[in-house]
């Protein structure tokens, strides 16, 4: 479930979530047999119910995750400190030091220091100089959980965002890959989110997709984001493209199936041309990268209006 960005509305439609919206989210996830509930946004603590909600979702008895930056109030903070929240576990997301402000450091690692063995820290890849090596010290620092989730940034589809190019890819594996040898000899593993290419990586390189990490796999899966105002879309870069409404399936195994259908000849085209007529493509081993690129790199070439022609998922 998405809640605001910064205090502001978490995409076109919607602003905060109110609580009968926040209650029909439950409701749709107990009809599907879910019990994780993950809270993101944006940053969900900027929600100005945020405990509220939290607390609502424990009371009914699901385990809750909370996908933010850690800058958090002091209300907040004292929240999790609370012995009823210590089953809530946390994905925080990290920047380098040197693009962070001081004060929002200073806030984080205030909340690092009280979530501690709960949290992952999560970094996200979308410049070819980043160096990841700090968010090991952190995890050291705070005793968290000795594993970071990697994201590669993907483009947004309908939105400027910064994403490697490319012809970026393959450098940026090789020093990734190095990064995450000197993680690994600290016993900290690396876990990729979905969208990395397998060409990004040197075939030299694989043993290290296999020894540095929780396991490697390029993988395209939605995982299905709910707006304040109960929209659906099926993932962050997918933002805008086919919606559709909470209300339009009966449960989540229906709405992943139809979005599974409505993105698999998407997903056939892989976000490059070398795709085509790819091996790792042919044989599953990779899912040809990110959708978002693939209609981004469609838009390039000169197609227009793509994203406008890709129907929302019916029941
Ligand atoms: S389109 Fe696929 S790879 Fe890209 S963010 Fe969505 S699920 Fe992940
Ligand atoms: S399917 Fe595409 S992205 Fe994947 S390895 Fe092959 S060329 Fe690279």
């Amino acid at each position: 479930m998405s809640l605001p960005k910064n205090g502001e509305p978490d995409n076109d439609n919607g602003h905060y979530i109110s609580m009968e919206n926040f209650r029909r989210c439950l409701e749709f996830l107990k009809r599907s047999g879910e019990k994780k509930l993950k809270l993101l946004g944006g940053e969900p603590t900027a929600h100005p119910e945020f405990i509220k909600l939290v607390s609502t979702g424990l009371a009914e008895g699901f385990h809750v995750s909370v996908f933010s930056n850690g800058i958090w109030s002091s209300a907040v903070r004292s929240f999790f400190k609370e012995e009823k929240t210590a089953s809530v576990d946390f994905l925080i997301n990290v920047n380098e030091r040197s693009i962070q402000k001081e004060r929002e450091t200073v806030l984080q690692e205030k909340s690092l220091a009280v979530v501690g063995r709960r949290a992952r820290l999560s970094f996200n890849i979308y410049n070819d100089d980043f160096d990841l090596l700090f968010a090991g010290d952190l995890i050291e620092k705070f005793a968290l959980k000795k594993e970071i989730r990697l994201g590669l940034a993907h483009p947004v589809v309908g939105a400027e965002n910064a994403y490697p190019a490319d012809t970026s890819l393959n450098a940026m594996g090789k020093r990734l890959v190095t990064q995450m040898r000197q993680l690994e000899r600290r016993d900290i593993l690396s876990a990729f989110d979905c969208g990395f290419p397998l060409c990004m990586f040197d075939e030299a390189d694989y043993a290290a997709l296999i020894t540095c990490t929780t396991g490697f796999i390029s993988i395209c899966e939605p995982i299905i984001d709910v707006g304040a105002d109960l929209s659906v879309w099926p993932c962050f870069p997918l933002t805008k493209v086919a919606n559709t409404t909470l209300d339009a399936f009966p449960d989540r195994s229906s709405m992943v199936e139809a979005y599974e259908k409505t993105m698999a000849p998407l997903r056939q085209m892989g976000s490059m041309d070398e795709c085509i007529d790819c091996k790792y493509m042919k044989r599953g081993q990779c899912c040809g990268g990110c959708v978002g690129r693939t209609i981004r790199n469609w838009e390039k070439s000169g197609a227009k209006n793509i994203a406008s022609r890709i129907k929302a998922p019916v029941s």
